[in-house]
């Protein structure tokens, strides 16, 4: 598996001491070269632009353009842009096309992240863009049409991905905290698409303090079962890690066996799969989970060592009854 990496992508800085922010690429990295992985440049690729381009809002495009010319700025009270912003996204969209181009497996490790960047920047009803800057995993699924899948496990509901594709027949699943209890509010079982989407938006919100037990049998019980029906010729994962347990944004309580059962189960699809970085703010959990993934696809197998969690009982009962939910909106379009 090839990790597309370039310092190219630390060239998004924020202006002031903020979670998303270039060391985490280089503890992603620290992964990647104890797991014995192989870095590659990805090539600035010129249609790059064109496709941000027919993806998102001219308008939005070019205040994102401006704000790079200008040098450093804010969209909102959580999401900066500095002048190696616009590089930065549009090498990232670059590695996505490189990768499903060559229909391989890759590691994404690109900044700014992208998943709640919507049509026009802020997507649905958030209250900002969350870090967000153009959809990477969104540009990617429209580029590569037909029989793409999106699967989202950073704990974040991917709103901007959800809104980029609601109207199209290509799956996306999330898996997220949900709405009611974390960010972005939306993500909730009802959303299932539309018009010529409608039953390929998947949203599976788990409650805080959900653990790998749980987190398991979300993924056994619908995010495979989903996967395996649609079949798709190529997966792209919005990877963030910040569903672990030690993760400071949010309430789920992953351990990376949870992590790794996820990954694997999208493997064993056996199809070209993307794994594109989006969240995750510790960034001992972004090396050792990197360090997992890489070795996972290297050797088919790899354990953690960590101790799988559970969930107290009732967190296990509200997720009966989110499931519940989810069966009855999801169940009218798939085999649940
Ligand atoms: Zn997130």
């Amino acid at each position: 598996m090839y990790v597309y990496y370039s310092e190219i992508f630390k060239k998004h800085t924020p202006p002031f001491r903020h979670p998303e922010a270039p060391d985490r690429l280089d503890y992603v990295i620290k992964g990647v070269v104890e797991a014995g992985g192989v870095v590659k440049e990805p090539k600035m690729r010129e249609d790059a632009w064109r496709l941000i381009y027919s993806a998102h809002d001219k308008s939005y495009v070019e205040y994102v353009k401006r704000l790079c010319g200008a040098g450093q700025a804010e969209i909102d009270g959580d999401t900066y842009v500095s002048a190696g912003t616009c590089d930065a996204a549009a090498l990232a969209v670059s590695a996505v096309m490189e990768a499903l181009d060559k229909r391989e497996t890759a590691l994404v490790a690109a900044r700014p992240p992208g998943h709640h960047a919507g049509f026009a920047g802020r997507a649905l009803t958030a209250p900002t863009q969350g870090f967000c800057i153009f959809n990477t995993a969104a540009i990617g699924a429209l580029y590569g049409g037909d029989g793409i899948a999106v699967v989202d496990i950073d704990v974040h509901h991917g709103n901007g991905t959800q809104e980029m594709l609601y109207e199209r027949d290509l799956l996306y699943i999330s898996t997220h905290q949900h709405p009611a209890t974390l960010y972005p509010g939306t993500g909730y079982p009802d959303e299932v698409g539309t018009g010529r989407g409608e039953g390929f938006n998947a949203n599976l919100p788990l409650p805080p303090g959900t653990g790998d037990d749980l987190y398991i049998k979300a993924i056994d019980e619908v995010v495979l079962p989903l996967l395996m029906q649609y079949d798709p010729r190529a997966v792209i994962v919005s990877l963030g890690w910040d569903a672990h347990k030690d993760d400071p944004l949010a309430d789920l309580a992953l351990s990376l066996k949870g992590y790794l059962y996820a990954l694997s189960a999208i493997l064993s699809l056996q199809k070209p799969t993307i794994f594109l970085l989006e969240g995750g703010y510790n960034r001992e959990v972004l090396q050792r989970g990197t360090k997992a993934l890489v070795r996972l696809v290297a050797a088919g197998d790899f354990r953690p060592e960590e101790t799988q969690t559970d969930s107290p009982l009732h967190v296990a009962r509200r997720y009966e009854e989110i499931m519940q939910e989810v069966r009855r909106h999801l169940g009218r379009y798939w085999r649940l």
